[in-house]
C-alpha cells in the first residue's frame, strides 16, 4: 500500500516513525500486556506517559517553571469560551486582533462575557496580511490582549509579536506549535489543539502563567477552569490517553531530530520551495504578502476556477491529498506541517511544473 502525501490543514500527517511506533506497541505496551487504550489513567505505567509527555514538552519548547502545561479536551474552540470566563475578570475588558476565521470565532465567543474590542483587523483584504498595531491600540486596562498567531486558513503568521505593553498576551497556536521555537515567557498563555502538529484530533495543550491563574468568574463550568485541571494534573477526570501517548511519540521524534531549531530549520527549507515556485510560476500564486507568510500552511489560487479545479483532480490522483483551499477563500491550500517529508514537497513542486506545461 502505497502512502499519499497529505496537505491537510488538520488533522494532518503524522510522522511515520511514530505510527510504526505505536503500531508496534499496540498490543502490549512496554510488557504491560494491554494497549495504551486499555489503560487506566490513574495507572503508575499511564502516569509516566503523561509525565513524560509533560517533561518532553518542557524541554523542547523551553517553558519556564512559573508556566503550567495542561492536556485538555474540547479542542481550541472550547478555549474561546475558557479564555474570558477564566481571565476577562479584572476591568472586563479584552482586545483582539482579528486575522482570520479562528480569531473572529475567539472574538464573538469573547463577546459573551465581556466589552471586546476589535484592535485591528485584516478583513479588508482577505487576511492576507497581518495588520500593524502600536502599544496605544491596546486598552492598557484591558484583562488581555488576544492574537491568533498562524492563521491556518489565511496563510498568515505573526513573526514579531505586537506590543500591547503591560497587557498580557494571549496566542492561538494551534497551527504552529511545536514547528519552532516561540519564547513562551513573552505570553500569559498559548494554546491550541493537536490535530494540526502535536497528535491526532482529541487533544488541547494549554500552556498557562500560574500567576494568571485561579481568577476564574463563579459561573465558570468546572470543566473549563483552568486553575481545576493544574491542579490536578490535567487528570481532574479522563484525560484523552491515547492520544497524550502519541504527543509523546511525536515530542520523542522532534528531540531525535535535533528540537525545534532544527524542526524550524526543516520547516524553512520546505517552505522556501513551494514559495519560490510560486513567485516564479506564471500560473500559481500565493494569496500571501511575502513578509507575512506561514511556514505551516500556504494558499495559493490560479486565475480561473476551473484550473484551479482540474489541479486538485489530477493532484489526488497523483497521491497529493486535501490540496482544496478553504471554503471562504477558494483555490488550494498546501499545509505542510512538521510531518510532511521534504519529498513530499519536492514533489508536489516538480507536479505542480508539470500541470503548468501541460496546461499553458
Ligand atoms: C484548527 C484551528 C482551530 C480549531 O480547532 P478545534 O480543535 O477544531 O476546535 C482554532 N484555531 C486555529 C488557529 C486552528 O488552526
Amino acid at each position: 500500500m502505497a502512502r499519499v502525501y497529505n496537505f491537510s490543514a488538520g488533522p494532518s500527517m503524522l510522522p511515520e516513525e511514530v505510527l510504526k511506533k505505536a503500531a508496534s506497541e499496540m498490543l502490549d505496551y512496554k510488557g504491560s500486556g494491554q494497549s495504551v487504550m486499555e489503560m487506566s489513567h490513574r495507572s503508575k505505567i499511564y502516569q509516566s506517559i503523561i509525565d513524560e509527555a509533560q517533561s518532553l514538552i518542557r524541554e523542547l519548547m523551553n517553558i519556564p517553571d512559573n508556566y503550567k502545561v495542561l492536556f485538555l479536551q474540547g479542542g481550541a474552540s472550547t478555549q474561546f469560551a475558557a479564555i474570558p470566563l477564566n481571565f476577562m475578570n479584572g476591568s472586563g475588558k479584552a482586545d483582539y486582533v482579528i486575522t482570520g476565521q479562528w480569531a473572529k470565532k475567539a472574538f464573538a465567543e469573547a463577546q459573551k462575557y465581556g466589552d471586546v474590542k476589535v484592535v485591528a483587523s485584516s478583513a479588508d483584504k482577505t487576511f492576507s496580511y497581518i495588520p500593524k498595531t502600536t502599544k496605544e491600540d491596546f486598552r492598557q486596562d484591558a484583562d488581555y490582549a488576544y492574537i491568533c498567531m498562524n492563521n491556518t486558513i489565511y496563510g498568515t503568521v505573526y513573526k514579531e509579536l505586537p506590543d500591547t505593553g503591560d497587557v498580557p498576551l494571549i496566542a492561538d497556536i494551534s497551527s504552529c506549535f511545536l514547528s519552532e521555537p516561540i519564547d513562551v515567557s513573552k505570553f500569559a498563555v498559548v494554546y491550541g489543539g493537536a490535530q494540526k502538529n502535536v497528535a491526532p484530533a482529541g487533544l488541547t495543550i494549554v500552556i498557562v502563567r500560574e500567576d494568571f491563574l485561579g481568577k476564574a468568574r463563579d459561573i465558570t463550568p468546572t470543566m473549563l477552569d483552568y486553575k481545576v485541571h493544574a491542579d490536578n494534573g490535567s487528570m481532574y477526570n479522563t484525560p484523552p490517553c491515547y492520544t497524550i501517548y502519541i504527543c509523546k511519540l511525536v515530542l520523542e521524534w522532534i528531540k531525535g531530530l535535533g528540537g525545534l531549531e532544527k524542526m524550524k530549520e526543516i520547516n524553512e527549507k520546505k517552505a522556501k520551495l513551494l514559495y519560490d515556485f510560486l513567485d516564479s510560476s506564471k500560473m500559481f500564486r500565493g494569496t500571501v504578502v511575502p513578509e507575512d507568510r506561514s511556514l505551516m500552511n500556504v494558499p495559493f489560487v490560479t486565475d480561473s476556477d476551473e484550473l484551479n479545479a482540474k489541479f486538485i483532480k489530477e493532484a489526488e490522483a497523483n497521491g497529493f491529498v486535501n490540496l482544496k483551499g478553504h471554503r471562504t477563500v477558494g483555490g488550494m491550500r498546501a499545509s505542510i506541517y512538521n510531518a510532511m517529508p521534504i519529498e513530499g514537497v519536492e514533489k508536489l513542486v516538480a507536479f505542480m511544473k508539470k500541470f503548468e506545461e501541460e496546461n499553458s
